[in-house]
């Protein structure tokens, strides 16, 4: 189907996009396209005006804090970009395991972190691994910037912290610390196809932090597991014994892919996997 007229926009700087975003109605950032330009051309969805974020250099860098504790990715920063990031391979190699594996070569070239989390569908694989690695979402508007916990960034499908007028421009995350390590595990439908459940954990001194994905709008912390596991304790029967109930206290869609049950059953699975490895990694 065509799309419907639109007007189109490319400023040079983050402050022209901002101005842009919050000086009309129904401006829609445009970021890699690979979703927004195919709900537009189902009617999905159909902004008056598109603000290609392609020209803003800044949202395309790959750097540290300064005081060298977070990996900074500007949300323009594609799959392709993290998955070749020496920075990233330093700091969390996850990042880059991880989107290596979503869907293929052109995807990856095009679509970026910014997105990926702005579209928040519950099986793309970054919402729940950011949660996981305790990630947080720097957003801009004329009124300033503001920083937002993964958790609270990621609302429902579509839905997140970002309002009318406002810019996702970077994801932070916690640089690797001595003693931890980060894993995902889940199943797909097919190699590289989308995820019928996901679940991230992230292993270190202070604890475990464990997402799923596909079982709600948003990711799901599985807190209840991570409590059980505060001792410490990874070994094989300690996890999994951690990880029942888990599928229970869950409320995840049937679909012509899964039931709810199976995804229950998935859920426990895959967590047990994920912080399995993740506590192998952290062993070093
Ligand atoms: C065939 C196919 C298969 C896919 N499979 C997977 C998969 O298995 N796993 C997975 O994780 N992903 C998958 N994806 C999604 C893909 O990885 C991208 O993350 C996704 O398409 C959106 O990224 P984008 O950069 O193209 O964003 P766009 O499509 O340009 O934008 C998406 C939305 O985010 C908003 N947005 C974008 N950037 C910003 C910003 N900086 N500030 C505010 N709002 C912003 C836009 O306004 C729009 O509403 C798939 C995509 C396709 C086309």
């Amino acid at each position: 189907m065509l799309l419907r007229e639109v007007e189109y926009a490319r400023p040079a700087t983050i402050e022209e996009a901002i101005a842009l975003l919050s000086g009309y109605d129904g401006a829609r950032a445009l970021a890699g396209g690979q979703t927004l330009v195919n709900v537009m051309k189902a009617r999905a969805a159909a902004p008056d005006v598109l603000v290609d974020l392609a020209d803003l250099d800044e949202l395309r860098r790959i750097g540290f804090s300064a005081d060298q504790s977070a990996l900074e990715l500007g949300a323009m920063v594609t799959s392709t970009q993290i998955g070749a990031s020496s920075e990233v391979e330093v700091a969390r190699p996850v990042l880059a395991e991880v989107v290596s594996t979503i869907a293929d070569v052109q995807v990856r070239n095009r679509g970026t972190i910014g997105g990926n989390i702005c579209v928040n569908d519950p099986t793309n694989h970054l919402p729940p691994l950011l949660v996981a690695l305790n990630a947080t979402m720097t957003i801009r508007s004329v009124a300033g910037e503001r920083i937002v916990a993964a958790e609270e960034f990621l609302i429902g499908v579509y839905t997140t912290a970002v309002e009318e007028g406002e810019l996702l421009t970077k994801v932070s995350v916690p640089t690797r610390r001595p003693g931890s390590g980060d894993a995902m595990d889940g199943v797909t439908l097919g190699a590289h196809g989308t995820y019928l459940v996901s679940a991230a954990a992230s292993v270190s001194p202070g604890g475990v932090r464990i997402a799923i994905g596909c079982v709600s709008a948003a990711p799901v912390r599985a807190t209840a597991m991570e409590q059980r596991l505060a001792s410490g304790d990874f070994s094989e029967a300690s996890v999994r014994a951690a990880a029942e109930g888990l599928g229970a206290s869950l409320d995840p869609p049937s679909d012509v892919h899964a039931s709810a049950d199976y995804r229950r059953h998935l859920a426990e699975v895959s967590a047990v996997r994920a912080v399995l490895r993740a506590a192998q990694r952290a062993k070093g």
